[in-house]
């Protein structure tokens, strides 16, 4: 039997089907693979554990720091891989009926068992809500484009102009420490793709310190996203695009 389908009905399938797959968050393909670090090692009661210790912190982020999300539906839920420890989506059984928005913010229990930073557990809790509270603001189809745009550079802007709203809410001391335990705690090859994808610590620590100094300057970083230390100092600026 055949199913005949209009071409949007068939673009919102296929846009459902991407979204379920993790593939707008989760971008690399190990995300879902077994847990390879040797410290790690989780059983059922670390998952329940995970769930509980996310959601009381992301009460008190909400409330210190994420006014606009207070009362808005947020389920948490957690995941096993080895190179990913957070992500946020949205629901797409949700999206798919207009009933209205649903966030799912997922934790690696790994976070836990390998003794990230406290206050580096929180600012990448900011990150997550940030992803959040933009999920929110976007009509349903906004959304829909948000699905198939976010690979390379693309993506690069999306997570770092997500890095920039935790920083900018006085997250930049605990996310500097959360990348640096992160470094530790990932392939190499991994830390390049983090490296690209979000701001490094030294890049934080430039952005906190010219949102201090130059605070036009840095909500102009919305628009323009810096994908290099060079795309912070209008010098070295200068000297890239020489390349
Ligand atoms: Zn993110």
């Amino acid at each position: 039997m055949t199913i005949r389908r209009s071409p949007a009905e068939r673009a919102l399938l296929s846009a459902a089907v991407l979204a379920l797959s993790g593939s707008i968050f989760i971008p690399d393909s190990a995300a879902a693979a077994p847990l390879a670090f040797g410290a790690c090692r989780v059983v059922a009661e670390d998952h329940s554990a995970a769930v509980a210790r996310v959601s009381k912190i992301s009460a008190r982020v909400i409330e210190s720091n994420f006014p606009k999300l207070v009362g808005r539906s947020i389920e948490f839920r957690s995941f096993e891989s080895n190179s990913t420890f957070f992500k946020t989506r949205f629901s797409v059984s949700r999206y798919l009926t207009f009933r209205g928005t649903r966030i799912l913010l997922s934790v690696n229990p790994c976070v836990f068992k390998l003794e990230a930073p406290p206050d580096g557990v929180e600012a990448i809790i900011a990150h997550e809500l940030a992803h959040a509270e933009n999920y929110f603001e976007r009509n349903a189809f906004e959304r829909l484009g948000l699905i198939r745009l976010l690979d390379g550079d693309s993506l690069a802007r999306f997570e770092r102009r997500t890095d920039l709203v935790a920083i900018e809410r006085g997250y930049a001391p605990g996310l500097i420490k959360y990348r640096y335990w992160l470094y530790e705690n990932v392939t190499s090859k991994q830390v390049e793709k983090k490296r690209r994808n979000y701001f490094s610590p030294e890049e934080i620590a430039a952005l906190d310190a010219i949102m201090r100094s130059d605070p036009e300057r840095f909500r102009g970083f919305y628009r323009g996203v810096p994908l290099g230390i060079c795309d912070l100092f209008p010098a070295g600026k200068a000297q890239r695009s020489k390349e």
